[in-house]
């Protein structure tokens, strides 16, 4: 299987990669943003305890996103592999993931880390809020509030990846195009076929 861990700050341009990323590998797309939001939308009980959470830009408790992508993982286990897209978010969620897979005899193929400035992505978040409808866009505060986030419980699995030899930086400002063929350089370096 190819199991993509799609890495960066929120407005890295993570869901714009994916999108095309799946589309060339004919992967199964695991973002757990989207599984939530869908929650919320359908006002299940996980979806209506996430929201308050989503809204101020905090993470959701790990046993709950652990365990969505365990039921995702399982109900595609035929595929050729998954891209995950804003999970793991932290070291728990990492060690949980590698557990998943290895009991299902794969792993993580790659960590693709996509690196954009701070500023930049505030300014991203801001336009995406336009036109989104996302609560959590729409606010400068909520959005540096996700980047701080990220900077202290995220980050860390660069280190995390990169012990595993795992881990990618790829420069996630320029051309869609540009950027995704960067990271179609990085995956074919580590999957054949
Ligand atoms: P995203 O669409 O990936 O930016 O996620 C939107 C929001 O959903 C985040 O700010 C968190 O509140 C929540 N969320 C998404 N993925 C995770 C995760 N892996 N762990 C915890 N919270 C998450």
């Amino acid at each position: 299987m190819l199991n993509l861990v799609l890495f960066g700050p929120p407005g890295a341009g993570k869901g714009t990669q994916s999108e095309k990323l799946l589309e060339k590998y004919g992967l199964v797309h695991l973002s757990t943003g989207d599984i939530l939001r869908g929650e919320m939308k359908a006002g299940t009980e996980l979806g209506v305890k996430a929201k308050s959470l989503i809204e101020a830009g905090n993470l959701v408790p790990d046993e709950v996103v652990i365990g969505m992508i365990d039921n995702k993982i399982s109900e595609n286990l035929d595929g050729k592999g998954f891209i995950f897209d804003g999970f793991p978010r932290t070291q728990a969620q990492a060690e949980a993931l590698d557990k998943l897979l290895v009991a299902k005899g794969t792993g993580v193929s790659v960590m693709l880390s996509l690196e954009v400035e701070e500023e930049e992505l505030v300014k991203r978040l801001l336009e995406r809020g336009k036109i989104s409808g996302r609560a959590d866009d729409a606010n400068e505060d909520t959005i540096k509030n996700r980047i701080s986030v990220y900077n202290q419980e995220t980050s860390v699995l660069v280190d995390f990846y990169s012990a595993q030899g795992k881990h990618v930086g790829i420069q996630g400002v320029g051309e869609i195009d540009e950027i995704f063929e960067k990271l179609t350089k990085a995956i074919d370096a580590v999957h054949v076929g």
